[in-house]
């Protein structure tokens, strides 16, 4: 892992202004998780010649799971820590420059795009491509922490055939809980449904799937307060109608608790220039990743409100090398 030089700032006395030492690059890559390292391994093939930027979690969000079961290509399965470990080795083979920093704001007000690092290194780069990647949200208890990877997840379509025949919960009350909860259902003995309100938010259709699923039972004005269990989740205290006189604590036996209530992309860096949906995921061209910005790309979570996936993040990363080669053969 590179780390970038110090600044060295001079003193511009023309226009008395700071001038600052900007990197010219042809391609820089912002995120280092399967968008971000498969952008590079195909930009780097490409001559390209990109700079990777890994942010806070080189690796990205598949370097907080134990395995991995999905993605084509490991018939044994792998842990999410090794999968990143040969993405980036697979990067590096044909020479990308992976560094360490994090993007904290940006200028795509003209054609040569400038993207600040750690607030002092300043990065001049002909084509952009980002994959900042989304988080999931979290209720926010102890409980969550101390049970990640053991019985706690956000990701349904990654992790509930873990949970085959057994009894799980879904927290949320959108249309992502009820697809998670309709999910889980075709593979779990029951599926409990955690919903803060007396109503769902989900989309009439998926109201309907998920109240006409027989083992999908709607706990409604519930709210989770604690987990427990002894080596993973065993089960979840809840609160019935919190402060009402009818307020209670109901306690529900589950080996798995999923987290639907949302994720927030890495974007806000980038939406003074680039449009997003009301949500903060980028808008792309469909069936391209070019943004609103000629030369600025966006590939994985942080422009995929649907599929969230490594290898649909993978997909779109190796989409964006080919749009910004593309691009970049233009300006030729
Ligand atoms: C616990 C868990 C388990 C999962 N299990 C699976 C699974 O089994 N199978 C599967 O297919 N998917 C799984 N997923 C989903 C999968 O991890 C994501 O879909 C995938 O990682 C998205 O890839 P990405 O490259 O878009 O972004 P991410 O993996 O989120 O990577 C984003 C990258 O951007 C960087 N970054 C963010 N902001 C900045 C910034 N300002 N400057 C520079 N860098 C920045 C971060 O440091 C990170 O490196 C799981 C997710 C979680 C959370």
């Amino acid at each position: 892992m590179d780390t970038f030089k110090p600044l060295n700032l001079q003193k511009d006395t023309n226009n008395n202004q700071d001038i600052q030492n900007i990197e010219k690059v042809k391609c820089l890559i912002i995120g280092s998780g399967p968008a971000g390292y498969t952008a590079a391994i195909y930009a780097s093939r490409a001559n390209l010649k990109p700079v990777l930027y890994t942010g806070l979690q080189m690796g990205g969000q598949l370097t907080t799971t134990t395995e991995v079961d999905n993605y084509p290509g490991y018939p044994d399965g792998i842990t999410g820590p090794k999968m990143m470990e040969d993405f980036k080795n697979q990067a590096e083979r044909f020479g990308a420059d992976i560094r360490f920093g994090i993007a904290t704001s940006v200028d795509f007000s003209s054609r040569k795009h400038r993207v600040t690092f750690d607030d002092n290194k300043i990065l001049e780069a002909d084509a952009v491509i980002i994959a900042t990647g989304a988080t999931a949200k979290y209720l926010g208890l102890e409980s969550e922490a101390k049970y990640a990877g053991m019985g706690v997840s956000a990701c349904a379509t990654c992790d509930g055939f873990f949970y085959k025949g057994k009894d799980v919960a879904v927290v949320g009350g959108g249309d992502t809980a009820a697809e998670e909860a309709t999910y889980l259902a075709g593979l779990c003995r029951k599926v409990y449904l955690i919903v803060r309100r007396d109503v769902l938010r989900a989309s009439k259709v998926m109201q309907d799937k998920v109240l006409n699923t027989a083992n999908i039972e709607i706990l409604w004005e519930h709210q989770t307060v604690d987990l427990y269990g002894e080596n993973g989740v065993e089960g979840a205290t809840l609160i019935r109608k919190k402060a009402t006189v009818e307020e209670e604590i109901v306690k529900i036996k589950i080996d798995g608790f999923f987290l639907a209530i949302g994720h927030n992309p890495n974007s806000e860096v980038f939406q003074q220039y680039l449009h997003t949906d009301k949500v903060g995921y980028i808008k792309t061209v469909p069936g391209t990743t070019k943004t609103n910005i000629a030369g600025v790309f966006a590939a994985g979570d942080v422009q995929d409100p649907n599929y969230r996936q490594a290898v649909t993040a993978a997909g779109s990363g190796c989409m964006a090398a080919i749009d910004a080669e593309r691009y970049l053969s233009e300006l030729k």
